[in-house]
């Protein structure tokens, strides 16, 4: 039976980072993944999973040499970010407010795997099964065998990297707490009248935000976006029933003003849930990204969070190394959950005080809310001690005061 350091289940965008990250630092990885990611070609149309990817991710990105090759391909970098409910309390966000040329880049899950892919093959450390799957697994004190569709592999630390429904967590019988939010989102693709844009912007509604991530590229129309449109369930499985002619139509009813005239061209719905992991690893088994937890889309900030958990993994089994220690005992895994934890809950429970707080219908709530967008744009001090600071913390970054 072949032994490794680490076995990662699931080779999305966090689990190669991951893979990536530790086979950096001299370890034997395995990844373990499903499907193959296609290969790139320019005349591919965009991929309706794109990510708003946060500038604390394109470092890690960079670091991992992915990134070169990601905005080689195609990305839309945006500079500003617009939230509002009604239009008096516009607020905008800019990336010079922080001193940064940018916030992000708009870019396609798909382009992410496949440039980590791209690193993942041309490092000796690792060693690919694909496609594979998890069936099964036997945790011991000293190793944890990993029964998979074709062979059975043993590793010192399996790694949990497969995606909300993690068979690894439930395999590992790490429970989970969480609700269903009630809603669906759907990611439609349109061409727009407007060419490429700098903004990423989101209006709030009492039936669920609707969003604009600019894309990269000229169409017939002018320029492309993906949109979000948030709402019920059973709206959103009426918008997935009709036309791309009639959702279009749709749009310029209910989308604001400023998103011009659009076309749609490809459309997908997801329901919003909230999962977290009750705890991140149990006898060397630990989940990362959405096996650790997922969260309102609302900020972009799912799969940030999963490269944020890379970063943290990496440190501390770096850190062991260096200093000697048992990389994969229990007390340096646990630093890992103590360095996620609290900050993976702070934005969930961010994203879901935001969402709850936009849903209440009550008219002095809808007013004290507006008001308070009023104050963030109007009063200097406001601007500068919450605004700012809460868009270096989303994007990644630290003031410097
Ligand atoms: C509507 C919507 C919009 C979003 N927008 C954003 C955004 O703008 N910005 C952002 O940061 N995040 C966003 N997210 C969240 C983001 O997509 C996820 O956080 C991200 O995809 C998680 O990456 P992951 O690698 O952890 O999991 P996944 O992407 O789910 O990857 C899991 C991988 O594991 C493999 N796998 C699963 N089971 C097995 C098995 N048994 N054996 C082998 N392989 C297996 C799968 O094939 C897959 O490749 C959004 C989510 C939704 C629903």
């Amino acid at each position: 039976m072949e032994n490794f350091d680490c076995v990662v289940i699931g080779g999305g965008m966090v689990g190669a980072a991951s893979a990536l990250s530790l086979a950096n630092l001299g370890l034997r990885v395995a990844v373990v993944e499903q499907f193959k990611p296609k290969e790139f070609a320019k005349e591919q149309p965009l991929d309706l999973r794109v990510s708003a990817i946060s500038l604390a991710s394109q470092h890690l990105l960079t670091q991992l040499n992915c990134w070169q090759q990601i905005k080689q391909w195609r990305t839309c970098q945006y500079k500003r970010l617009g939230v509002w409910e009604l239009p008096y309390a516009y607020t905008e966000f800019n990336a010079k407010d922080i001193a940064q040329e940018h916030l992000g880049d708009i870019v396609e899950n798909r382009l992410l795997q496949l440039a980590l892919w791209q690193e993942l093959n041309s490092n000796q450390n690792i060693f690919l099964y694909c496609p594979e799957s998890l069936v099964d697994i036997e945790q011991s004190t000293d190793n944890v065998i990993v029964t998979l569709s074709n062979s059975t592999i043993a590793t010192k630390l399996l790694i949990g990297a497969d995606g909300a429904n993690s068979k690894v967590r439930q395999l590992a019988g790490i429970g989970i707490t969480g609700w269903d939010y009630q809603q669906s989102a759907m990611l439609i693709n349109v061409e727009t009248e407007f060419s490429q844009q700098d903004i990423t912007w989101q209006q709030f509604t009492p039936s669920g935000p609707v969003a604009f991530l600019p894309l990269p590229g000229q169409s017939e129309l002018g320029g492309y976006a993906s949109l979000v449109w948030y709402h019920s369930k059973a709206e959103i499985k009426r918008l997935a029933s009709i036309s791309n002619a009639q959702l279009t139509s749709e749009i310029h009813q209910y989308f604001p003003k400023r998103l011009g005239k659009v076309k749609v061209i490809d459309k997908a719905s997801f329901p919003l849930t909230r999962r977290h992991a009750n705890s991140y690893q149990h006898k060397r088994i630990l989940l990362v990204g959405d096996a650790a937890h997922t969260i309102n889309p609302l900020a972009g900030q799912g799969v940030n969070l999963g490269f944020k958990d890379v970063k943290a993994l990496q440190n501390v089994i770096a850190s062991a190394i260096a200093n000697g220690q048992s990389w994969h005992s229990d007390t340096v895994l646990g630093g890992y959950e103590k360095a996620r934890r609290h900050d993976n809950l702070l934005m969930m429970s961010t994203m879901d005080a935001l969402y709850t707080s936009f849903s209440h219908p009550s008219s002095l709530v809808k007013f004290a809310r507006n008001l308070g967008f009023l104050a963030i744009n109007k009063l200097p001090l406001i601007n500068t001690q919450i605004k700012n600071r809460a868009l270096a913390y989303a994007c990644g970054v630290t003031l410097t005061e």
